[in-house]
């Protein structure tokens, strides 16, 4: 397996996780679509899912025009969420196969009320497992509480610290939001 960061916008990464045997691959949090495009075709792969951690454009913007591209891709995240173009909601837990890859949907409210990290299982191809934490959680912070109180974020990043030890950290900011904050507060 594969995974490709693609930095995009001012401050945020999208990753193609790629599973190297079959070429087919899944994409978090798209927002740029020409980038994100530009790195499935680099790569050669098949665009299968889109995995979308919340609704805010930063982490959902290119999901319209990579579905319209990508026919068969599927939209999954949570329904609490208004992400674009969802096709399959994920609840706590629920998991999503791509060719060899397994992505289990962690659900992490706080940020929003809907917000879905994803831990992908590297065990298969013996690698730690993978966290991409969207806006839960960064290199050094978390995400702003738009829509959750203290109480409600600290138990999701509970969650992701009692992922294991060897976790891997992908986070979905390249750095905590600074003030003034470049951040969608206007997105629904
Ligand atoms: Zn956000």
């Amino acid at each position: 397996m594969k995974i490709v960061p693609i930095p995009v916008l001012d401050n945020n990464y999208s990753y193609l996780v790629i599973d190297t045997g079959s070429g087919r691959a899944a994409v978090v949090d798209p927002s740029d679509p020409v980038a994100v495009q530009a790195a499935i075709e680099e790569e050669g792969v098949t665009l299968e899912a889109i995995l979308c951690t919340h609704k805010h454009w930063d982490h959902s913007g290119g999901n319209a025009e990579l579905r319209q591209r990508h026919g068969a891709c599927k939209v999954y995240g949570s329904a609490l969420d208004a992400v674009p173009e969802l096709t399959n909601p994920l609840g706590d837990k629920e998991k999503v196969t791509v060719g060899c890859l397994t992505f289990e949907a962690l659900a992490t409210p706080g940020h929003t009320v809907g917000h879905t990290a994803f831990v992908l299982d590297a065990g298969p191809f013996g690698g730690p497992p993978c966290l991409f934490s969207g806006d839960l959680l960064f290199l050094a912070g978390c995400g702003r509480l738009f829509e959750g109180s203290p109480e409600t974020m600290l138990a999701s990043l509970d969650a992701a610290v009692s992922l294991g030890e060897d976790t891997l950290l992908w986070p979905g900011e390249r750095h905590p939001p600074q003030n003034p904050l470049p951040h969608p507060q206007t997105a629904r």
